[in-house]
């Protein structure tokens, strides 16, 4: 096997937007990664009960986002299990069956705030190097700061990328849908057909306007 640099998009993609496409092509050039893995949750935690859409629609939504990229592919190792997923096992279990390859783990500044009270954090940062990008409502003062923190605290390797701040998340995007808002060029187009076929995140038979 030969050496490679994969970055790894975790995320519930509920649904996957262009934000999450952006931020990933952006860290894969500045790092120059050979590939991006997107590796959607499968069993989503309780807590965040606004969640609907299946693991198997999750995925297959990830699948038509990413394929038109050539760099881009998609990992069921968390989405084909019933039980739920810890990011430090998920890593290790890639390292065990990629020994040869490096590990960049991607996130947005929200996720890198919270990184800490995940599972285990020093098994993630043990496992991988992060790359950090900013996003809407966290200023680059905090995450400049987070950053060091997790550096101090348990030899994190994080790199701050760069990128386009788009205001787009799943959760603004499963709102609109159901109240009967457009979401068009907030998520591609594939995507688009994909939850209209399947009548996701809709409220009582809510009609799209198109
Ligand atoms: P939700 O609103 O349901 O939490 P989300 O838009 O945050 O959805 P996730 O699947 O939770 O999407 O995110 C996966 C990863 O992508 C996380 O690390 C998150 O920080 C990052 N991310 C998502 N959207 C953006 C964005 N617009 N800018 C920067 N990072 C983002
Ligand atoms: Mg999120």
């Amino acid at each position: 096997m030969t050496e490679k640099n994969i970055g790894i998009m975790g995320g519930t993609f509920d649904p996957p937007h262009m934000g999450h496409l952006v931020m990933a092509e952006y860290v894969r050039e500045a790092l120059s990664l050979d590939e991006i893995w997107f590796i959607p949750v499968g069993k989503i935690p309780h807590k965040d009960s606004s969640h609907t859409a299946s693991a198997k629609d999750r995925l297959a939504m990830v699948r038509l986002a990413v394929a038109d990229n050539p760099y881009f592919t998609v990992n069921s190792i968390e989405a084909d299990v019933p039980e739920y997923s810890y990011t430090c096992e998920t890593l290790e279990k890639l390292k065990q069956q990629f020994p040869e390859y490096c590990f960049t783990f991607i996130v947005g500044a929200d996720s890198l705030d919270y990184m800490e009270r995940w599972k285990e954090p020093e098994r993630i940062f043990r496992a991988c190097t992060v790359a950090a990008v900013h996003r809407m409502g966290y200023s680059n003062e905090e995450t400049g700061r987070k950053k060091a923190e997790l550096e101090k605290r348990y030899h994190a390797v994080i790199s701050i990328i760069s990128v386009p701040c788009i205001q787009i998340s799943s959760t603004e995007i499963r709102e609109r849908i159901s109240v009967g808002l457009s979401v068009r060029y907030l998520v591609p187009e594939t995507v688009l057909q994909y939850m209209d076929r399947h009548l996701l995140y809709r409220k009582n038979f809510t009609e799209i306007k198109r």
